[in-house]
Formats: C-alpha cells, sequence, structure tokens
C-alpha cells in the first residue's frame, strides 16, 4: 500500500522537436557520445536541445562510465565497488566530439568514482581544459560528486577553466542519510561547494539542487537554501523525485507547480542569480539559457 499516489498530469512528457533539437539531434549520431538527455529519456530534451528565446543548445554527458561506486535510494544508476578502468583516451575523445557537435552549454556529470585515489577530478579536469582550448565560446558546467570533501579535487575542477561549478546537495540536511549514500552529507557537500567558490576564478557561478518529494518539510528546504547561500552558492534548482523502480526510496508527495513557484520566488529574493524551479527541472534543465538570460539581465 506505499505508493497509491498516481503521477498527476503535469509530469508528462513533451514531444521533442523544432529546428535546433533536429540540427542536435541529427550531428549526434556521427560523434559517439552518449548523453545523459538520451540515456535517462530526459523530459526536457525539446527544450534543452532547442536553446529556447536566445538559442542557447543545453546537453549533459557523462564521464567516467557508467558504474557508480556508491548506492543512493533515489538512483538508478548501476553500482559496483570496482568499475573498470577511466578511457584514457576520454578526455581528448569526448572534448573533440562536444566541440564539433554545435552545443552552446554543456553540463558534464559523472558516477562517483571512491575507487579513484582522485576521484576522476583529473579526468574531469583535462576535459574541460581541451574541451576550452578547442572551443572558448563554449559554456561548460561541471556537476561533480563530493570527492569526499577533498580540497585538492575541488581545486583541479574548480581552476580547469570551467564557467559553473555545480554540486548537488540532493535533499534537506536531516533527510541525507536516509536518502543519499551513507559515505555523502549535507556538511561535506556544503564545504565542496565553499572551496568551489574560493577556488574558481571571479565570475565562476556555483550551482545546486534538491529534489522535493523525499519526505521534506518546508522549513527544512528553506534551511537548506539558506545554508546553501550563505555558502556562496549562485544558482539553485528544485526538482520532483520520481522513483525510478520499486526497490527504490517512495515518492512522499507530488509538488504542484505552484508549489515550485513559491520555491523559486523565495530563492530568487534571498539573492540566488537564478533559480530553476519545477515538475520536470533537473539540475542541469535549460541550464544555457538560464545562464545567458542571468547574464543579461
Ligand atoms: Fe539533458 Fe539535463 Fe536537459 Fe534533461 S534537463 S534534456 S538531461 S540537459
Ligand atoms: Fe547515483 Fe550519483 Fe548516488 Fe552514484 S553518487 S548512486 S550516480 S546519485
Amino acid at each position: 500500500p506505499k505508493e497509491k499516489k498516481r503521477k498527476p498530469d503535469w509530469m508528462k512528457r513533451v514531444i521533442p522537436g523544432g529546428e535546433n533539437y533536429t540540427r542536435i539531434k541529427s550531428k549526434l549520431r556521427d560523434l559517439n557520445l552518449h548523453t545523459v538527455c538520451e540515456e535517462a529519456k530526459c523530459p526536457n530534451i525539446g527544450e534543452c536541445w532547442g536553446g529556447g528565446e536566445h538559442g542557447t543548445a543545453t546537453a549533459t554527458i557523462m564521464l567516467l562510465g557508467d558504474t557508480c561506486t556508491r548506492g543512493c535510494r533515489f538512483c538508478a544508476v548501476k553500482t559496483s565497488r570496482t568499475p573498470p578502468p577511466p578511457d584514457p583516451n576520454e578526455p581528448e575523445n569526448v572534448s573533440k566530439a562536444i566541440a564539433e557537435w554545435g552545443l552552446d552549454y554543456v553540463v558534464l556529470t559523472s558516477v562517483d568514482r571512491d575507487d579513484l585515489s582522485d576521484h576522476g577530478s583529473a579526468h574531469f579536469a583535462e576535459t574541460i581544459t581541451k574541451l576550452k582550448r578547442r572551443k572558448p565560446g563554449m559554456l561548460v558546467e561541471a556537476l561533480v560528486g563530493d570527492f569526499r570533501g577533498d580540497p585538492e579535487c575541488v581545486r583541479r575542477v574548480a581552476t580547469s577553466g570551467l564557467d559553473v561549478f555545480a554540486h548537488n546537495i540532493e535533499t534537506v540536511r536531516d533527510l541525507q542519510s536516509t536518502v543519499r549514500d551513507r559515505r555523502a552529507n549535507f556538511e561535506q557537500s556544503l564545504s565542496v561547494l565553499r572551496l568551489a567558490k574560493q577556488y574558481a576564478p571571479r565570475g565562476t557561478l556555483t550551482k545546486t539542487s534538491i529534489m522535493l518529494g523525499c519526505g521534506e518539510t518546508p522549513e527544512q528546504v528553506e534551511a537548506a537554501m539558506r545554508d546553501v547561500r550563505a555558502a556562496g552558492v549562485d544558482v539553485m534548482t528544485f526538482g520532483q523525485y520520481m522513483r525510478p523502480t520499486k526497490r527504490h526510496m517512495p515518492v512522499s508527495e507530488y509538488v504542484t507547480p505552484e508549489g515550485f513557484e513559491t520555491w523559486r520566488k523565495l530563492g530568487e529574493d534571498m539573492g540566488f542569480r537564478y533559480v530553476a524551479a519545477g515538475p520536470l527541472v533537473r539540475s542541469s534543465y535549460k541550464a544555457g539559457e538560464f545562464y545567458v538570460k542571468s547574464m543579461i539581465e
């Protein structure tokens, strides 16, 4: 009798289309790139690849393989304590393919690699540096794990030439241990965001994301927002937790679009540079479009 709640209408996906979307989709076939957008069947692909009013096409690419060393209770990625070693040619190949692809904003993300001594941070940094050398005008966001809080790993990525350093707190402080892997926690994540702000060149944005529907209270959400804002975080996104399979933790509630709008407004009042909030929003949702808009305003 656990998950009685049916998915509300606002959770339905839109059929993608449009000129930019079609161009990006057809070019991808020759490049041997694996996008999270396609592999996770993301409902936002039309909006992100389409690029919106500023034509800023966004996509998300996964580095460092498909097997995670952690096991968060909301996540469907496959896990192993000993994933295959990373492909040493990936930074070169992926940066080349992305530069040729015709995107404006790319989010590079990965599974957590606790098996690697540097948690994969050098691999990230190399990919970003190579990509920026090939295509300096491209906007690059790295969405990284917590590196177990290792400042050296944070520094390596934060100084690699990126535009946005993102790390997700995922949920409120009190639910960390029930939602995320036991190696993750709120203070460690806050410290990663704080260090990234400190190490990155001026003008680099930091960003975090939270899922609603994990059992949090409004007071806890607001407290988390204040904590990340105090850590200097510039951008925050809010999305709905969706249960990937019956083995994953249940959804506590479906927050209405109006509910998300309330969080967006509060976030803007708190001084975040921009806030994306909505039932289908993920951390990378229209990231390029929001970034460019926030720079113009
Ligand atoms: Fe891709 Fe992220 Fe946009 Fe989904 S929200 S289409 S994963 S960039
Ligand atoms: Fe999934 Fe990331 Fe947790 Fe790994 S660390 S299980 S990829 S959410």
